[in-house]
């Protein structure tokens, strides 16, 4: 495979198929996937806001002229993956209908604002709010939910080429999908992965997620697009399953032993081969998942995200 470097911009990965990557990958900095045939584009998720969308239709003017985006398949319901949708008023928008319903039930941009913004709270989750978040713009937003739903497997024509949708939530949020080009190799994973930073799992149950890279690995795919970070391979896949695996078993053992949430997320040690990987803080909200899938009682989110800003101040390294 021919390492795609990590810069900021549309890179071709195969037959007229591309991923526009956005470094450093980190909270709200979220890839886009580009599938191309003639004068048809399958756009695979928008950004986190208008600006950054706007800055994604200047690339794809000027990198793909005459080319127009019919079709945009939004993986999940993470405003980093939808909030652009509205910029796209004249095309189809694909994603599950949980990922429909769940659009609906998220934080709001206004709400992200005003967590984010000038006037966050002070204290620690405001503080951790305002700098992770409050590089973005969310004003204008009008969330624009799918157009086209469906549930299991969705086979979409882009000219003359089939582009295969599979619904493999919930695991990171309720709807996810992964976006399949068979005939360039290619798989969009949406959040189903990330790489170079600790995920998320916001929904669960991990058996979903573990079954999700179980299945973009059976695509023998040469380039896989995660969520966040650089383009990876299958061996990418396998390490991040590794991962997800050791973090569950972890999280088991210490909701036996009656450890609270966020306590065995900051003291879960970790193997060195995720040690480099950034966000550490972010275990709190996969810990917090695990345990609810266990029989805990829900953690309300401003909670676990109040504990998730206090762990990146304690910040161990690894
Ligand atoms: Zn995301």
């Amino acid at each position: 495979m021919t390492v795609i470097p990590f810069s900021s911009g549309l890179h071709r990965l195969g037959r007229d198929t591309y991923a526009y990557l956005q470094p450093p990958g980190t909270w709200g900095f979220s890839n886009c996937g580009v599938i191309v045939d003639g004068d048809q584009a399958l756009l695979v998720d928008t950004q986190f806001d208008l600006p950054r969308t706007q800055a994604l239709i200047d690339t794809l003017t000027t990198q793909l002229p005459g080319t127009r985006v019919a079709t945009v398949v939004t993986t999940h319901a993470n405003g980093d993956h939808c909030w652009g949708n509205q910029l796209f008023a004249d095309a189809e928008i694909i994603g599950s209908a949980a990922t429909a319903h769940e659009m609906a039930h998220e934080v709001s941009p206004e709400a992200l604002r005003q967590l984010s913004g000038p006037d966050a709270p002070d204290g620690t989750l405001g503080d951790y709010m305002r700098r992770h978040f409050g590089c973005f713009d969310f004003s204008g937003i009008a969330l624009t939910p799918p157009t086209r739903t469906f549930t299991g497997q969705l086979d979409v024509r882009v000219g003359g080429r089939i582009v295969e949708l599979a619904e493999v939530g919930p695991a990171h949020t309720d709807g996810d999908v992964i976006v399949h080009a068979p005939d360039a190799g290619v798989v969009f994973t949406g959040d189903i992965l990330f790489i170079g930073d600790h995920p998320i799992m916001w929904t669960g149950p991990v058996e979903n997620w573990l079954a999700a890279c179980d299945r973009i690995e059976k695509t023998g795919a040469r380039y896989v697009v995660p969520g966040h970070g650089p383009v990876t391979d299958l061996a990418g896949v396998r390490q991040f399953r590794r991962y997800l695996e050791y973090v569950a078993d972890q999280a088991h053992r210490r909701y036996e032993a009656g450890t609270p949430y966020w306590q065995a997320a900051a003291d879960m040690p970790l193997p060195e081969r995720y040690r480099g990987w950034g966000h550490r803080e972010r275990l709190v909200i996969t810990v917090a998942a695990l345990y609810r899938q266990l029989g805990a009682p829900p953690a309300p989110l401003m909670e676990v995200l109040a504990h998730t800003a206090a762990a990146e101040q304690r910040a161990p390294a690894g």
